[in-house]
């Protein structure tokens, strides 16, 4: 006889689970709390649906804080191997110059899910939308709330796949980490990741520097450093130059209520070469020698001046200091409605190597939902893919 299987949640990580389970083996219900599946997976194509990154497979796997739990799953669906995946759903991809992979030019978020939701279908996968999770029942039943009726429902393996809680009117609020919590499961609150980060400019400053960019700069925070692109903004910094140093930021962040971060203004300079540089521009003013000789913006300039001394300015070696080691102090995170994702959920050490919860055998967790934080450019739909694909591949091959 066939076994029960409940997927909870319609996001990224359940849409490549309910292609891949096998429904000779499994009857599967996917329950979602939206009228439809996959509203996060839109929000993210917005702005270009970076589905993943072409580095190599050994730079990839580190780009994930912590990156062990993932290790193995990693290895058996890769980056390179989503794309094949992908290739072979009909859906061609290309790397943009920047390594980040992104569906063919034409082909929209909405057809990417279409295609996902036509292999569910065809894979027999019954969807039940408007149907939210709202906790245990005896013997760990699942509690559903439809048409404001509560569904005790008994299944032989069940699969949450809830998401974060950034951009909750997604439907991934992370309101349900007390349902784990009272069966004694280490959870986590969520905190921003990948998001804007708050630095308290002066105020004469910030007219003059708002919704510019500084680009080709190393940014370092603890351990860390990142090569990219920064934007000013009113609240602080966002970009892809910042959020790979989330994590070490949020900690310093959460220990001391501000992190500091380093930003080399020109990396692709040593300092030697930059001091030459400035004592071969001539008698001309230093702003005008930084802009040609430095090819630095107004905003470069506006920085240095407003955040270091005149006289340091006007010293070509300790300015040369400042420019490969430009200080900025952030004190606080943007809100997690507005973050591209979180960190928090339920803890790590509570899942098996198959994403099997240790105190709730039989019940797995994958994708966001997980207290795991991973930057952007592909890394986070990439994780939940790989959860998706492998553990449909666990569930596919063991004797449940
Ligand atoms: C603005 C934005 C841009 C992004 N851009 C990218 C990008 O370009 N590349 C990238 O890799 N990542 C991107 N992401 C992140 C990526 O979308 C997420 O990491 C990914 O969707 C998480 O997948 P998931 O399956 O874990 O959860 P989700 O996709 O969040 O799905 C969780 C699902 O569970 C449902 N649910 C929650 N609670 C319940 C409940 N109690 N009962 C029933 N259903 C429930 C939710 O309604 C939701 O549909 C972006 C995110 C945002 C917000």
């Amino acid at each position: 006889m066939k076994k029960k299987l409940s997927i909870i949640g319609g996001g990224a990580c359940a849409l490549v689970l309910a292609s891949e389970i096998d429904t000779k083996q499994f009857d599967v219900t996917l329950y979602e709390r939206n009228a439809n599946l996959g509203r996060k997976f839109l929000v993210a194509g917005d702005g270009g649906l970076n589905i993943t990154h072409s580095e190599s497979k050994a730079q990839f796997i580190k780009r994930y804080t912590p990156h062990e739990f993932l290790q193995s799953a990693f290895d058996s669906f890769s980056n390179e191997d989503l794309i094949t995946w992908l290739n072979d759903l009909g859906i061609e991809t290309f790397t943009g110059s920047s390594g980040r992979v992104f569906p063919d030019k034409g082909i929209k978020p909405a057809e990417v899910l279409a295609v996902f939701l036509k292999k569910i279908k065809i894979n027999s996968v019954v969807v039940k939308t408007k149907h939210t999770w709202q906790g245990f029942g005896i013997n760990n039943s699942l509690l559903v709330e439809h048409n404001n009726q509560l569904l005790e429902i008994k299944s032989d393996v069940i699969v949450y796949c809830l998401g974060g809680a950034s951009w909750p009117v997604t439907g991934s609020k992370g309101d349900w980490l007390r349902y784990f919590a009272d069966k004694n499961i280490s959870v986590k609150e969520f905190q921003s990741s990948n998001c804007a980060f708050k630095i308290v400019w002066p105020e004469d400053l910030v007219s003059k520097i708002e919704g510019k960019v500084l680009k080709n700069i190393s940014l370092s925070s603890g351990n860390k450093k990142h090569e990219g692109e920064i934007v000013l903004t009113k609240f602080g910094v966002e970009g892809s130059g910042i959020y790979p140093l989330s994590p070490e930021i949020r900690d310093q962040l959460n220990v001391t209520g501000a992190a500091d971060i380093t930003i080399d203004l020109k990396p692709s300079l040593t300092p030697d070469k930059i001091i030459e540089k400035l004592a071969g521009g001539g008698n001309k003013n230093l702003s005008d020698i930084l802009k040609n000789v430095l090819n630095f913006t107004q905003t470069h300039i506006q920085l240095l001046k407003t955040f270091i001394s005149k006289e340091d300015f006007l010293d070509h070696k300790k300015l040369t200091g400042h420019i490969k080691s430009f200080k900025l102090t952030i004190t606080g995170m943007a809100p997690i409605e507005e973050a591209i994702s979180t960190v928090g959920g339920v803890s790590l050490p509570e899942i098996n190597k198959n994403f099997e919860l240790k105190k709730l055998p039989g019940h797995y967790a994958i994708g966001e939902m997980l207290d795991y934080d991973a930057p952007t450019g592909g890394y986070l739909l990439q994780s939940c893919f790989t959860m998706g694909k492998c553990l449909a591949e666990h569930l596919n091959s063991s004797n449940i």
